[in-house]
């Protein structure tokens, strides 16, 4: 969640919720709740030989909640985000699986590529932050498990989301 958009290789809706719905298997989560903790200390370590990630104190993170590098397996997290996830903040869950997104969906990015400018439009499938955020909603709340008797709240209960996040992923099913 750097806030630097970048154009990248498109991916649709249904491309990145298959990642998500793989890296869930991966994780043998049994139940609605996703485990970002576990995915950082067990998960990713053990399918990724060169994973690491750390958190890092908030006067060093320059106002950022998290930031991954693809291409080295690391992500970092600022510490309260870490801290707030570890409790179950929905929110602060949600910035871990974002970062878990660029991870998975953007390695091997051309060198050349080019911080872009808040004013160019580039369509969302082609952006880095929606791709992350897209990614970090299918992975909290997976389509297959939201029923037509579900609501926001229901969703927020369950999937341990934020109000917002889960009153996205309701629009997106
Ligand atoms: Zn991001």
């Amino acid at each position: 969640m750097s806030g630097i958009r970048r154009k990248v290789n498109p991916l649709s809706r249904a491309q990145i919720r298959e990642y998500a719905t793989a890296l869930r298997a991966l994780a043998h989560n049994q139940s609605d709740y996703m485990d970002v903790i576990a995915l950082l200390e067990f998960v990713l370590p053990s399918n990724i030989s060169n994973f690491e990630y750390d958190f890092i104190e908030k006067g060093k993170m320059k106002g950022n909640l998290g930031i991954t590098i693809p291409d080295e397996n690391k992500i970092y997290i600022r510490e309260d985000v870490y801290d707030g996830a570890c409790e179950g903040d929905g929110h602060h869950r949600m910035t871990i699986a974002h970062e878990i997104g660029h991870l998975l969906l953007h390695k091997g990015l051309p060198s050349s590529f080019a911080r872009i400018d808040e004013d160019i439009k580039i369509p969302a499938y082609r952006c880095s932050e929606w791709q992350a955020n897209c990614f970090g909603g299918e992975l909290l709340i997976p389509s297959i498990s939201v029923t037509e008797s579900d609501n926001a709240y229901s969703l927020v209960k369950r999937f341990g989301v934020s109000m917002s996040a889960a009153e996205i992923q309701l629009r997106k099913k």
